[in-house]
């Protein structure tokens, strides 16, 4: 049955990545007859930039990046144009503009242009040849060009994407350091008894760690760049990789009048803005929390796949609800692995912590409860049990009778409740 808002309906989406994508599916799960355009400011199909360091390290190919091809796009019957930035919402007249001055038309619109990294300052041209971030293809090939001479290389920044990046570029020869604000590597993520095991397995591949060292900006020395720190140092490189987060790419909706921006595009359980047939979705987007309930964004690309999806099947008139998104991350590093989902670390009230570790063996485990329902998970060197962590969180399964058994065999979670089961 068609729905009532299907029919010759346009539906706008601007970005080309996992939002988008799995809000073409949505639409055309429900609709087979609107029109979808897809607007990117990039030039090709959609890829993922999760496997980018997989990419810069030499383990997959180019192609492997693409997560569609583009039999995708002509099978679901998009328009795409590609290479050109949108640049305002006319949201009265239901337009988008493009940098070209390009006018469309739209019934429905998903805001889906997710995030870009964030630098401590402005890179000036002279710098830019030897600093790069990572997001796109683009920064992959950069890095992989300037690390192939590289004999020195900083990296600021030691959370996710810092170490991923050491992990794809550290090679015999090279010296390889990384300059962290915080006290520890992934301090967002873990805490200082967790975290001192990673940083001694880089350690040990030879890598360097300044903590506490905030970086102000570059400046160009010779042959080289320094990254100058608020503790005065200068730390001299061949190419420094900024890995020190991520703003959302907000600034669409702020010059169109009335979409309601906090940190970023502000959503409801269908993904619709405060504005009238307008949607947002992914890392631009500020989504509910399935652990607190509160709003947040959470950059992820399940998150971003499954917000994407909601969006495109409410956009097809079909009312489907978002039940809350959560972090989860895996960070495979070294012969490390690291899986961290929902809350990470205590945040006060209930929330009281599971612990084990061994710092021999390199193994770690948290589970954090909350009125005795899982909430958060941090496994290291253990992580089979992830995706029963995440099942457990998402139906608040109260396990105060499995309690002192996990307690008792924190690494072996299955067992721990299946025999009480
Ligand atoms: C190196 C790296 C590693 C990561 N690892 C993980 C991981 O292990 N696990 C995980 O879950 N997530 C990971 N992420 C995060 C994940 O990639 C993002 O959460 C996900 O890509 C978000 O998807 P999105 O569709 O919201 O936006 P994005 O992927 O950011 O795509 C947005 C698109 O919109 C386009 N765009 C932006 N503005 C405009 C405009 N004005 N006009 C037209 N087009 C525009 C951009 O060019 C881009 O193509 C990683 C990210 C990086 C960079």
């Amino acid at each position: 049955m068609r729905s009532k808002l299907s029919g010759a309906k346009r539906q706008l989406i601007i970005g080309n990545s996992a939002a988008a994508i799995n809000a073409i599916r949505g639409i055309r799960e429900k609709d087979n007859s609107c029109s979808i355009t897809v607007i990117s400011a990039e030039k090709g199909n959609a890829y993922s930039p999760v496997l980018t360091p997989y990419y810069i390290a030499r383990k997959i190919p180019k192609k492997t990046l693409f997560v569609v091809d583009h039999r995708f796009y002509r099978n679901h019957k998009v328009k795409r144009i590609l290479g050109k930035k949108a640049v305002a919402i006319d949201a009265p007249r239901q337009w988008v503009y493009l940098e070209d001055n390009t006018r469309l038309g739209y019934d429905y619109l998903l805001i889906a242009t997710g995030a870009s990294p964030v630098l401590p300052a402005p890179v000036r041209a002279s710098i830019e040849p030897y600093v790069s971030t990572l997001r796109t293809i683009q920064d992959a090939e950069k890095i992989i060009e300037l690390a192939r001479q590289a004999k020195e290389i900083l990296i600021v920044g030691a959370g996710l994407l810092g170490l991923q990046v050491a992990n794809a570029i550290n090679k015999p020869g090279v010296k390889l350091t990384i300059a962290e604000y915080a006290k520890h590597v992934l301090p967002e993520k873990i805490d200082a008894e967790c975290a001192a095991l990673i940083q001694r397995r880089l350690e040990d591949q030879g890598i360097s760690f300044l903590f506490e060292r905030a970086v102000k900006g570059f400046k160009k020395k010779g042959s080289k760049v320094c990254a100058v720190t608020e503790q005065g140092e200068e730390l001299k490189a061949n190419l420094v990789v900024v890995g020190i987060g991520v703003n959302p790419n907000t600034e669409l909706a702020t010059r169109s009048s009335g979409i309601e921006i906090k940190e970023g595009i502000v959503i409801d359980d269908f993904m619709k803005t405060n504005v009238e047939n307008i949607f947002a979705a992914g890392d631009v987007s500020e989504g509910k929390n399935f652990i607190s309930g509160q709003r947040q964004i959470i950059p992820n690309w399940s998150n971003a796949c499954l917000q994407g999806r909601t969006a495109g099947l409410n956009m097809a008139g079909h009312r489907m609800k978002y039940e809350g998104g959560m972090t989860e991350n895996i960070l495979s590093i070294f012969g490390l692995t690291l899986a961290t989902i929902g809350l990470s670390k205590p945040t006060g009230g209930n929330v009281e912590a599971l612990k084990y570790s061994n710092p021999q063996k390199g193994i770690y485990r948290k589970i954090l409860l909350d009125d005795n329902k899982i909430v958060g998970a941090v496994l290291l060197d253990k992580m089979e049990d992830s995706g029963l962590i995440k099942n457990l969180i998402q139906n608040r399964l109260d396990i105060s009778i499995w309690k002192e058994k996990l307690a008792r065999a924190p690494l072996d979670m299955g067992k721990a409740l299946s025999a009480l089961w």
